[in-house]
């Protein structure tokens, strides 16, 4: 083939796995970059650098990787909403984005328009995970997906309209206005569940208000920890970013999750793994380690 031609498309990356009579599948929303020390906590570059290449920026390859869960009867439920396109020339720097969002294609590989969407449920409020919630002007947006109920954990609502120096760069309460003006916020406190088979935990650590979720059927069981477990790195447990609020509480929090995935043989999605988005746990040579399905 003549390469001058026909430059090859990025081909849009999906993965899927059934979880009894539920089925997930995952998509690439963007790739992005992050300083390589906010992603690594107290971990030394000199140690980190030999798993994943920095740029010159110092900065490593991240993905917003979204799932969308199809329950037995016919809901759509999507986790988390990646960065989205309506962002301000701030954010656009702040995570290396130069291009659009996969958000329209991914949903499409999936069978899906964003009109589809039943529920979506945020692990938290920070914009890698959260902006994609927002169509048009970020000064003033719309919400991307029109008839979708939003979940949310009350503490993480409450954190996002209460900053402060250390946290006023990752949410925006004016943004966030939209969901509410559009009568589609559900806050939710701790562990519910929100429908059949599928529950919500808060686990605090990355934000006081951060969650997780569980899909459950016929003795399979998916989970989604978000920035728990952002990367398969961080099946490692001293592996807690350095933009976690309260670190202690996510290496808490990472070992009872980590035991609970073992024992039940869990499949896992990943937020922001650039190799694949979903794995199991596998015993590696000192820590724990992931093996795509
Ligand atoms: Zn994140």
């Amino acid at each position: 083939m003549d390469k001058q031609t026909a430059p090859e498309a990025k081909s849009l990356r999906i993965q899927s796995v059934p979880v009894g009579r539920f089925d997930i599948d995952a998509f690439v929303e963007r790739e992005f970059r992050l300083d390589g020390g906010t992603m690594f906590g107290v971990i030394p570059r000199v140690m980190w650098e030999k798993l994943v290449t920095p740029d010159d920026q110092h900065r490593v390859a991240m993905q917003t990787n979204l799932f969308v869960v199809k329950t037995p009867d016919g809901k759509h439920v999507l986790l988390d909403a990646g960065l989205g396109d309506a962002l301000s020339g701030f954010d656009r720097k702040m995570y290396a984005i130069d291009t659009d969002s996969n958000m329209t294609a991914g949903l499409a590989a999936t069978g899906l328009t964003p009109e589809q969407i039943d529920y979506i449920i945020l692990s938290h409020l920070h914009t890698d995970h959260a902006n994609g919630l927002f169509a048009g002007n970020p000064e003033n947006p719309e919400l991307f997906f029109p008839n979708a109920v939003h979940v949310v954990q009350q503490a993480e609502w409450d954190e996002a309209h209460n900053t402060n120096e250390r946290t006023a760069a990752v949410y925006y309460p004016n943004r966030l206005a939209a969901i509410e003006r559009a009568g589609k916020l559900k806050l939710v406190s701790g562990t519910q569940e929100i429908l059949p088979g599928i529950t919500v935990e808060q686990t605090g650590g990355h934000t006081p208000g951060h969650q997780g979720v569980r899909v459950e059927s016929a003795g399979e069981i998916f989970v989604y920890y978000a920035d728990i477990f952002p990367s398969k790195y961080h099946v490692r447990t001293p592996f807690v970013a350095s933009v976690d609020t309260h670190p202690m509480d996510t290496l808490k929090v990472k070992k009872q999750l980590l035991a609970f995935c073992e024992e039940k043989n869990a499949v896992i999605g990943f937020d922001h793994e650039t190799e694949f988005m979903i794995g199991h746990l596998v015993q590696g040579k000192k820590w724990l380690d992931v093996k795509s399905v």
